[in-house]
């Protein structure tokens, strides 16, 4: 038997109570029903004896009890009836309707109190005596009245064994039964929930264990489990996104770190040269480092742990940084960038993602823009706008390009993941920035980002 198995041990442990209790109440039957059984012959063995002290009291003669009839008158089998007489500590047997019973070599006498004895251990002769000291007498009488306890007890005894040996093995077998059904119908939802949870892998986090509504401990399981598997969820998506995030941001960066490494080595270089690339190098890979902080820290962080790292920014000092980080990119299309205003903007931010935010749009913009063509920056009354002409946005599509890995046109995608504009969204909802995009196909696209 496999004791491990949950339902096997309740199942044992049940049988065993049941059994312990049904072995107790039988023990506790027996020996009520013996119990009163003994009283009933005892009542009956008194009343014998009272009645023959009763006799006594008149006379006292040595034959008296010759030609006994009180086991007729009192409807007794096999009544014994004996006289004791004592004398100087004594004790003779003065009448006996039964010479064979030597009872006074097994129990002392007693003047003070009503004797009740049984004699013999073997149930088949066993004797039950009442001994009463006679004071109605003119001397120490002892009247001694017996009988035999078989017939009138074992054999109603051996009765109730016999139905008890049927009834309780039918009892125990019957409860097993009941149990087993028992035990199996309230282990079956444990085992809905262990076949649910175990059809949940890493990819379907999103999947949640079916409540039965029954207000039990099962219940309780299911939400626990429930829980757990949000919480779950919950990090197993930060991740997915911290690592979707990384790879899509380290791109650019990456492209204009190795630009400036081939142009180093496209040919000799003097030391102030090598000098140079290598500070921008260096600058580009601090930015990196930065990069990966920041989208860590966001997918980390909740918005009140962001919130806490705020400072007062200029956004005109930031734009400026990304838009000279990005002239590689715009020189290789020929873009021209141009400010149609351009005023000190301050707002209160986490730096990082605010740059993060601004880049994407601008790389965006210079990806999705014709060659030799122009972006027009304004920047001015806590607005920035950035509008670029080039293969524009469908307005169907406008409503999906801040959702996660949207890409409009798969074809028409530079390389995208889809990933830029949630991230923009995502740190927009962060600072309480308002994004708002205007677009007409194949001709321009304009954000509008609002710092207050
Ligand atoms: P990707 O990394 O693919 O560019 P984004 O989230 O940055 O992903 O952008 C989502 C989609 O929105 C892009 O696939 C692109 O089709 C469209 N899009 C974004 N910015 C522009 C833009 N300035 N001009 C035209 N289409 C754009």
């Amino acid at each position: 038997m496999n004791l491990k198995n949950i339902k096997t041990k309740l199942l044992f442990w049940y049988t065993i109570t049941i059994f312990l209790i049904l072995s107790i109440f039988a023990s506790i039957l027996f020996y009520m029903v013996y119990n009163q059984n003994i009283k009933t012959v005892d009542a009956k063995l008194i009343a014998v004896a009272n009645d023959i002290n009763h006799d006594l009291e008149d006379r006292y003669e040595r034959d008296f009890i010759k030609g006994f009839d009180e086991g007729e008158e009192f409807l007794i089998k096999n009544l014994y009836v004996s006289i004791y007489e004592e004398k100087n500590n004594k004790y003779n047997k003065i009448a006996t309707n039964n010479d064979n019973l030597n009872t006074y070599k097994f129990q002392t006498f007693d003047k003070s109190k009503l004797q009740l004895f049984t004699l013999g251990s073997d149930s088949q002769k066993q004797i039950r005596v009442v001994r009463l000291y006679s004071n109605k007498s003119k001397v120490n009488l002892y009247v001694e009245i017996s009988t035999t306890l078989y017939d009138k007890i074992h054999n109603s005894l051996n009765n109730l064994k016999i139905i008890l040996f049927i009834l309780v093995p039918c009892i125990l077998v019957l409860s097993i039964i009941m149990g087993f059904l028992i035990i199996r119908s309230s282990m079956i939802p444990v085992k809905k929930v262990i076949d649910e949870v175990k059809s949940i892998d890493v990819n379907d986090l999103d999947k949640r264990i079916a409540s039965n509504n029954s207000n039990d401990e099962i219940e309780e399981l299911i939400i626990t489990f429930n829980e757990m598997l949000n919480r779950l969820d919950d990090s197993v998506s930060k991740i997915k996104r911290f690592s979707n995030d990384v790879s899509h941001e380290l791109r650019t960066p990456l492209t204009v770190l190795r630009g400036e490494m081939e142009l180093g080595l496209r040919k000799d270089r003097t030391v102030s040269e090598y000098r140079r690339i290598m500070s921008t190098s260096l600058e580009e890979t601090k930015q990196l480092q930065e990069l990966v902080d920041s989208l860590l820290f966001l997918s980390n962080s909740n918005a009140i742990e962001i919130q806490e790292q705020f400072e007062s920014l200029d956004i005109d000092e930031i734009l400026v940084d990304i838009i000279t980080e990005s002239a590689c990119l715009t020189k290789e299309k020929s873009i021209a960038i141009e400010f149609v205003s351009f005023e000190n903007v301050k707002v209160i931010g986490h730096v990082y993602l605010v740059k993060i935010l601004i880049s994407n749009i601008i790389q965006n913009s210079i990806k999705y823009s014709n060659k030799d063509s122009q972006i027009l920056i304004s920047l001015d009354n806590d607005i920035l706008k950035i509008k670029d002409f080039g293969i524009g946005i469908k307005k169907e599509d406008i409503s999906h390009i801040f959702d996660r890995f949207y890409r409009v046109d798969e074809a028409r995608s530079r390389g995208g993941y889809g990933l830029g504009l949630s991230i923009v969204k995502n740190i927009a909802d962060v600072h309480s920035f308002k994004i708002d995009v205007k677009s007409n196909y194949k001709e321009y696209t304009e954000f509008t980002v609002s710092f207050k």
